[in-house]
This record gives structure tokens, sequence and C-alpha cells, in this order.
């Protein structure tokens, strides 16, 4: 556990980087400041290492008093990862990753066979060992930097905006990627970004900082987006805060609508007697859907359905998923009905939009009245 008590960072120059901050990092978790650029973040992660040093207050690894550790010893245990991975650009990749095992003292074949085994961890294949980090892409690097900063096997990481210089894409890959590992790792972890969607995918608890270095909130990315503390993290949060807010709520039973299907290779005529509302789901003989076709009146009844023919327009939800996933498949889907399937992608059944909303409602009415139901009026007021 990572405990800041009162900790205060003022620079030479008189700038209040960091005020007051009182924040604890449970073990095992992903702990997330976010906040707009200058807040603090930064100054608050290298505190924590002691390559800032605070102005007054404690910070606590574990009880110990940070500041009377060795800070040698302190960063032994504790790994870093920076937004541009900062790797040794004139060493192999396998060799950035074993330095600090060899730093250690560990023998060089032991290094070696981790950094190797710790690459694939990251999801990087061996061939990439022998080269150089200018020969691999950001997302790679990215991951270089990730496979380094575990290979002492620090039970505690600090990773500023690691993944904020990739594009979207490999973004996405690299959060995924790195929950998974994560969930293998159980390390704690203080993770900075500016991008709030990034901190409410990976935060366990969330830490809203406004510039100055005053927390304005702490709490799990759900009680952020339905609580809200106050106008500046409303806004920051951002405008479609209550339909993310769904991505955190299972659906539990939804009555799902008992769907006829039909098959590729079947004829035309024949899949037309299945249809509801001129809309027909195919699925294969698995009775895994493969897209809905549109069947109205005209057409040759003798011609075959084929694959060509199908709209894959709407997305799929896993009965087990959120209300998020399931509005969304129901929102997206050409016929207006949602297709659930089961955890091995088999068709469960479908379900409309206004199904979900009035789960949704059901939910919200056997919840109770929000206890603090100001935010919504001081948000509506900025
Ligand atoms: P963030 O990571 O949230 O963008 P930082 O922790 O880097 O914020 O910076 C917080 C504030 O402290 C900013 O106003 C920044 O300009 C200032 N700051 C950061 N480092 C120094 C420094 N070495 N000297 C003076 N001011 C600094
Ligand atoms: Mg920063």
């Amino acid at each position: 556990m990572i405990r800041f008590e009162s900790v205060t960072k003022t620079y030479p120059d008189g700038t209040v980087a960091v005020d007051r901050l009182d924040l604890v990092a449970p073990s095992g978790e992903i702990t997330v400041l976010v906040g707009p650029s200058g807040c603090g973040k930064t100054t608050s992660l290298r505190m924590i290492n002691r390559m800032i040093e605070p102005t007054s207050g404690r910070i606590l690894l574990d009880d110990r008093d940070t500041a009377s550790v060795p800070s040698h010893e302190l960063r032994r245990g504790i790994g870093y990862v920076i937004q541009h991975a900062g790797l040794f650009p004139h060493r192999t990749i396998i060799d950035n990753v074993a330095t600090v095992p060899l730093l250690l003292g560990e023998d060089k074949k032991a290094a070696r066979a981790r950094a190797y085994e710790l690459l694939e961890r990251v999801g990087l294949p061996a061939h990439f060992a022998k080269r150089y980090p200018a020969q691999l892409s950001g997302g790679q690097q990215q991951r270089v930097g990730v496979a380094r900063a575990l290979a002492a096997d620090p039970p505690v990481m600090l990773m500023d905006e690691p993944f904020s210089a990739v594009d979207p894409v490999v973004r996405d890959q690299l959060q995924n990627e790195f929950l998974r590992l994560q969930s293998e790792l159980g390390k704690t972890i203080v993770f900075v970004t500016h991008d709030i969607d990034e901190a409410i995918k990976l935060g366990d608890k969330v830490a809203v900082l406004r510039v100055g270095g005053h927390l304005a909130q702490l709490a799990s990315p759900a009680e952020l987006l339905s609580k809200p503390a106050d106008a500046f993290v409303a806004g920051f949060v951002g405008r479609d805060r209550g339909y993310r807010a769904l991505g955190f709520a299972g659906a539990g039973s939804m009555p799902l609508h008992s769907e006829k299907t039909a098959r590729v290779g079947w004829e035309l005529g024949r899949a037309r007697d299945h249809a509801e509302d001129g809309w027909v789901l195919v699925t294969d003989d698995d009775a895994q859907p493969q897209g809905w076709l549109r069947v109205d009146g005209d057409g040759d009844a003798s011609a075959e359905v084929t694959p060509g023919g199908l709209n894959l327009g709407g997305t799929l939800a896993v009965e087990s998923g959120t209300l998020r996933e399931i509005l969304d498949a129901a929102l997206s889907s050409p016929s207006g009905r949602g297709v659930v399937v089961d955890e091995d992608g088999r068709l469960l059944g479908t379900v409309t939009a206004s199904q979900v909303l009035a789960k949704i409602e059901e939910q919200r009415l056997a919840a109770g009245p929000r206890p603090d139901g100001d935010a919504l009026v001081k948000d509506g007021a900025q």
C-alpha cells in the first residue's frame, strides 16, 4: 500500500505542484491519477520513488516512511514506465529488458531467460529480441518498456502516461494486454494519464486532480461517472457519462425474444417465412450469428441466401455483458433487435432498445434515490 499523507511539493520557483495530497493506493490494485496537464500528476508519481522529494508531508510504502529508505533500495522494488519507453537505443531489446536484473547481480543466463519470458508475456515474439529499439513501432517499444519495468519483479509499478504516444487502436490493445497482465500479476500500480477514458477503463480507483495539485475526487470508475463530487469533476468526466456508466452495470437477467433464424444456402422464400418485420437473422449450423438478412416482398423466392447478402451492422452482446454492450447491440442492429449470445458465441435471443431502457429504469428504481442529487444541479448550472 502507498499512502500520501498531506504531501506538498513546492518547486524552487514557488510553483505549488502538489498541495497537501492525501491518497491511498491499495496493494494489488491499479490507482489512476488523472487530471489536466500541469495538475501535478508526474510530480506526485515521482515523489513515490523519490526522484522528486516532497517539500512537506510523508509518503509511506507498506507503512514505511519512504524518506527513511535509501533511494536505491526503494527503487529496486518499484518499476517505472514512461511515455516513450526510455529504452537504451544502442542495446538490443533483450539486453534492455535484462539490464536491471543484471545490475541486481543475477547471472547473465538467468537474466536473459527471464527477459525472454517477459517479452512473451507482453506479447512480443522472440524474434524481436535481437533488434534495436529504433527497429520497433511505438507500441512495441512501450511493450518492451513494460517488460523492462517488470524484470526485477517489483511489487510496485509507477506508470507515467505509458500509452499516450501511440495511436488509438494500438493504445486499446496495450490497455487490454496491460489489464490481462495485471490480473495475473496483481502488482500495486499507480498509473498517470490525462485521458479520462483510459482512467475509467484501467482504474480500480481513480483520483481526479485539479491544477494546483488538489485532489478533487477519489472514487471507483462507476462512482465517478454516477456521482461526480463537483462541477470540475463532472466537466472533466465528460458529457456522455450517463451512457458510459452503463458499462459498469451488469444486465442481470434480461427477457430475450426467441428469434427464428435462417441459414446460408436456404432459398429466400423459406428465409422469408422466418422473418419478422422484414428481417431474419442468419446463423451457422452451430447457432452462431452470421448477419441479418433484409427480406422484403420482392426478389426471387428460389434464390439462395448468400453470405454477401447479409448486413453485418449489429454488434453482438454476450449474455453476461454490461447494459452498455446490450444497448449497443440493440441500437446498432439493422432490425432494431440486438443479438445476445452465450460465452461460446451461440445465439440466445434478441432484445430491443426499449427493453434495455426499461431494464435501466428498473435498476435505477431498485437502487433508490441518489444520495447526492445536488451534483446534478451543479453540473446543469455550469
Ligand atoms: P502533470 O504531470 O500533471 O502535467 P507536473 O507534475 O509535471 O504536472 O507539473 C505540475 C506543475 O509543476 C506544473 O505547473 C509544472 O509547470 C510545474 N513543474 C514541474 N516540474 C517543475 C520544475 N522542475 N520546476 C518548476 N516547476 C515545475
Ligand atoms: Mg506529466
